[in-house]
């Protein structure tokens, strides 16, 4: 078989991975590789599949066969995804060390699962969350939208869109939702896909949509994240009708900008476009609150943006990075820009300079030069995979004050409020040696290392520290729960 078509299929498959997935599929499948794949692209994923996919080389298949492999293994994936994810859902029961009767103080309880996922594959808190809720959902009453990933018809994103918009909802919304939006879902994008959810969540319970629209104020927020190139992007979330507010604002502000530069008699082909007229006038608006004279505190310092350079690169001895702290290494020109403008915070990093970094038992609070001494040492939380910059994080002494501890930088490390609450109450401990590695050892017993932060060369230097696994299984004592919805 598949000895005619363009190409033959020995050419492309291994022999026996075409012996193995040619049982898995039906009758009428044509010899040719490119029928095989377009055959592939419309069929549930399975190990034998997979395996033909993997030995695929696209160099010897058609741009239209190459498609096809792509489309094959979109199905795949989502097939994996629904593989995983049951095993995601698992986590909140019992393991199956725990016997047939577990006291019920053994089983993971949400908040502990969140960690524990977020820990061993380096996500987010919020990635891990949404996954844990996600496999929830999808093992509980969206047996549709799983039966729908599990065929390949949804990639994982789109049930994970479903879940999201339903989850609110009663069990009977929530049926009725799904059934109205599956049939048209594989067909759509992402962004299709998630405004038939909103008409079909207001269509199946109208006075809920109106509640849940006033609640969903009250969680408006504003986030930032880092983009290449030394570029971050600035998300807010809030009320529909506010954000055109804003956006108008910001065109208005724009237009003010625009005319500006034409009195002052910028040629037009000078101007900035609307885009970065927006962000010139969002930036002014932030430069002027920084500004005013009396502003709250934090950490004994009003707010500031805060810039570490390398004194080596400052004098342009070389062009090492610098670090801005909340979004991490900048190139050195740019850093000896912004560090020679006054509304910035310099910190410069020598180490020769003497500074006094252990306070023994002398002191409990960390004194200021200290203070910013692990700040920009430790730019976010030691929580594996945690990015709360340190600035919103507590300094906790690793080794309790009570049990001994010192007020040093060997002993001190930002912990956000919530990876603080783990390690007081949640059942982690934290260790961290002479080489700044900090390893978090789970309630399960697997130990998570992270490596520590390098801001740059001149740092004082750590020696060069073996590779060492991530992982260890041991056994340890199941925690406490965590407290009910901690505030962050
Ligand atoms: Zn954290």
């Amino acid at each position: 078989m598949f000895e005619s078509g363009g190409v033959a299929a020995e050419d492309v498959f291994a022999a026996e991975d075409v012996f193995a997935v040619s049982a898995d599929l039906p009758p009428g499948v044509g010899d040719g590789v490119g029928s095989v794949l377009a055959r592939l692209a419309e069929l549930p994923g399975s190990p034998g599949a997979m395996a033909l996919l993997a030995a695929t080389d696209p160099a010897h298949l058609t741009v239209a066969e190459r498609i096809d492999l792509i489309r094959a293994w979109e199905r795949q994936i989502a097939w994996a995804a629904s593989c995983q994810l049951p095993a995601v859902a698992a986590l909140e029961d019992p393991g199956a060390d725990e016997g047939p009767d577990p006291a019920p103080e053994a089983v993971c309880v949400p908040d502990w699962c969140r960690e524990e996922l977020s820990a061993a594959l380096r996500l987010s808190g919020a990635a891990a969350q949404a996954r844990l809720e996600l496999a929830r959902d999808l093992r509980g009453r969206l047996t549709e939208t799983a039966a729908a990933l599990r065929l390949g018809q949804l990639t994982e994103q789109k049930a994970a869109i479903i879940a999201r918009a339903v989850r609110q909802l009663s069990d009977a919304h929530a049926a009725a939702v799904e059934a109205a939006v599956l049939p048209e879902g594989p067909g759509q994008t992402p962004g299709e896909l998630q405004r038939a959810l909103a008409r079909a969540v207001i269509h199946a319970d109208p006075a809920g949509a109106s509640e849940r629209a006033a609640d969903a104020v009250e969680r408006r927020r504003v986030r930032h994240y880092p983009l290449p190139d030394g570029m971050a992007g600035i998300w807010a979330e809030l009320a529909a009708a506010d954000a055109q507010t804003v956006l108008a604002g910001l065109d208005a502000d724009a237009a003010k900008i625009k005319q500006a530069l034409a009195d002052a008699g910028t040629p037009i082909e000078d101007i900035p476009g609307l885009q970065a007229r927006r962000v010139d006038a969002l930036l002014g608006w932030a430069r002027g609150a920084l500004a005013e004279p009396d502003l709250p505190t934090a950490h004994g310092r009003r707010p500031h943006v805060q810039v570490t350079v390398p004194i080596g690169m400052l004098l342009g001895l070389n062009d090492h990075p610098g670090e801005l702290t909340g979004y991490g290494p900048i190139d050195a020109a740019t850093a000896r820009r912004i560090a020679a403008e006054g509304t910035w915070r310099r910190l410069l990093t020598d180490p020769q300079s003497g500074a006094l970094r252990d306070y023994g038992r002398t002191v409990y609070q960390p004194p200021a030069d200290l203070r910013e001494y692990i700040l920009a040492r430790d730019p976010v939380c030691s929580f594996p995979g945690c990015q709360r910059p340190a600035r919103q994080c507590q300094l906790d002494h690793i080794v309790e004050w009570q049990d001994g501890g010192t007020t040093s930088e060997g002993n001190l490390q930002p912990v956000c409020l919530r990876h603080h609450i783990c390690k007081t109450v949640g059942g982690w401990t934290v260790s961290r040696d002479h080489d700044g590695w900090i390893t978090w050892a789970s309630p399960a017993g697997n130990t998570y290392t992270t490596r520590p932060t390098r801001i740059d060369a001149e740092l004082p230097a750590a020696p060069e520290t073996p590779a060492r696994p991530e992982t260890t299984p041991a056994s340890k004592p199941r925690p406490p729960p965590l407290p009910d919805n901690p505030p962050f």
